[in-house]
Order: C-alpha cells, then structure tokens, then sequence
C-alpha cells in the first residue's frame, strides 16, 4: 500500500521532469583544419608542420638529473638496481673438475696455470619495445613509382627490415628486447594493439619504446616526388616525457654520426600528439630515417649498406644507454 502511495509519487515527478532529453548543444566553433586530422597520428608526416617543435640534441643533457614529468610518474618507474662492478675472481688453485667439465675449461694447459676469467656477459638493464611502424595492408606509406616504372619503397618493409637487424645484432650483445609486431603481412596500421602489446608486456627490467620510421615530406600528390632540399633524419618524443626526450638525443647523436644524413634534429608536438609516443606507458621514442619521397636519399634508403648503418647506429644508441642508463 506503502510502496503504491510512493510510486505514484515517483511516478507524477517524472512525469514533471524525468523524459526531458538535454537540449542539444549547438556547435558555434567552425570546424579547422587541425580538427580533420585523423585521432591517431602515426608519425611525422601526419603532424602538422606549424606545430613541431624543434629541439637540438645537443642541448640536452642526457646524464642529468631526472625530473619525473607526468608521464613517467605515473608509470611503475622502478629504476633498475644499478649493475655491480665485475669483481675478479679470487686467484686460487683451481679446484679439481669432477664430472663433465665444461668446454671453456678445457684450455690443454697445464694444471696450475690461471685460467682466463670468462668473458663478462651483458647484464641487461632495459627491455627494449622494438616497434616496426606500420603493416602492409596500410594505405600510403609508399614512395612515388621509381623510374623503371614498377619499383616504390614501401615503409614497412624498410621498416622491418632495420627492426630484424637491430634484433640479430642485439642477441650477440646479450641485450634484451620485445619485438612488438613479430606478425608480417597480416597487419595494417595496428596502433593501438603496438601500444597494448608493450604496454602488458611482463618484464622485470624497465620498458623503453622504440619506434622505426621512414619520413615522408608534403607532395602536391602520392606520385610526386619531394624538393630535394627535403631529406635527413630526426627523432621525435613526447613532450611530456623528459626521459623520452634525453633518449631521442642519444639516438639522433648516433643516427647522424653513424649514417651522415642531415640532422633535422628532435621533434615533438603539443597540438596531436604521435599516438605510440603518448599512449605507451614507458618512455618513448619514434625515429625518422630519411625520406623516401626524396628521389635521391631513397636510393640510400633502399641500399643494403645504408640500411645497416641505420641499424647499426640504432644498436649504438641502446648499448650506450644500457652502460649509462638514463635517470
Ligand atoms: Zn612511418
């Protein structure tokens, strides 16, 4: 009866204000051209040039103190515990091997003589998230036709390439790294689940993203070919992340110095955001290496050597980092 007296009540108030639907909101702001880009900007072409921000390497001190912006804070940042000095083995008399010895051991010297310490193994301090850029179901991301009339670069390609390199030369080196798109023709852009892999991926060791690109300067068309005044390469990071910043210096120094391309420097944006570099959870770098839409420095990019020393200046890069780490 109770329970009946209340739900007229309920009932009548409703009946006053509960079906309003909330008045549309007009939209008084004309639509700009930033606007129309797409949400999720894949790299440095997809920036809008009047909005990059151009920082010199140089002027960025990677060994200084660490200030932890926004991003990195609010990330599980444990800084990895620091590597302990090789300590010598005690000089005694070997023991006696009892039992299979092992190959190093069996040096034919005669017994008494030091053995040579084993060569120190890389203790690793970082997992890198080594991220190929884009997937061949992705429209665009290719160069003009070459002159024979059937040849284009095409970014992925080049881009997995310098991946697969980085990785053979980083398992000598002991170093550690997840390869976040191992899948090859399946894939199109794949931003998100890149983003998603590094992020849920497991490691004890602290994450570093790396991202390997190729550029693309503005063309009036997909067949053109860019001035060739266009051309070098540069690393991006996010703004907010101070640590991302310090990498990309230490990358676009080796990049440089290693394959002798213009250095356009480091670049990031405030306006939208490259979309790996911000929402990955780690600190986070994108290279650009060259354009392919210049006629001349594809050829570069296209030639084996080239393509080594881009990977060889990528490995440079981790390897100083892995010995100084970045605070
Ligand atoms: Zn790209």
């Amino acid at each position: 009866m109770l329970k009946n007296f209340f739900d007229a009540i309920s009932n009548f108030f409703s009946s006053l204000f509960g079906n309003r639907a909330p008045k549309e909101q007009p939209s008084p702001r004309p639509v700009s051209e930033k606007d129309k880009l797409p949400d999720l900007i894949e790299d440095s072409s997809d920036v809008p040039r009047d909005t990059i921000i151009t920082v010199n390497e140089m002027d960025v001190d990677v060994t200084g103190p660490f200030a932890d912006p926004d991003k990195e804070a609010a990330i599980d940042d444990v800084e990895p515990a620091p590597v302990p000095p090789v300590v010598p083995t005690p000089v005694e008399p070997p023991p006696v091997v009892v039992g299979p010895a092992t190959p190093s051991t069996d040096t034919g010297k005669p017994a008494g003589e030091p053995t040579p310490p084993p060569k120190p193994t890389h203790k690793a301090r970082y997992l890198w998230c080594l991220d190929n850029g884009h997937g061949k179901l992705q429209a665009g991301k290719r160069s003009p036709l070459f002159d024979d009339g059937k040849t284009r670069f095409f970014e992925y390609e080049f881009n997995r390439d310098i991946v697969e390199r980085i990785m053979k030369a980083l398992d000598k080196k002991g170093v550690k790294y997840f390869d976040v798109v191992p899948d090859f023709l399946e894939v199109g852009s794949f931003l998100e689940e890149r983003v998603d892999r590094a992020n849920k991926k497991k490691s004890d060791l602290q994450k570093i993203y790396v991202s390997v690109h190729a550029n693309a300067g503005p063309a009036p068309s997909a067949e053109s070919w860019v001035s060739s005044s266009i051309k070098g390469a540069e690393t991006w990071f996010a703004q907010n992340s101070t640590k991302g910043k310090k990498i990309a210096a230490v990358f676009q120094k080796h990049i440089i110095a290693k394959t002798g391309m213009k250095n356009r420097n480091l670049k990031s944006t405030a306006e939208k955001p490259l979309y790996v570099l911000q929402k990955t959870i780690m600190p986070a770098i994108l290279t650009e290496n060259g354009f392919y839409n210049n006629k001349e420095e594809v050829e570069d990019l296209m030639k084996d050597a080239f393509r080594q020393k881009i990977a060889d200046a990528h490995v440079d890069a981790i390897l100083e980092i892995e010995k100084n780490g970045i605070i």
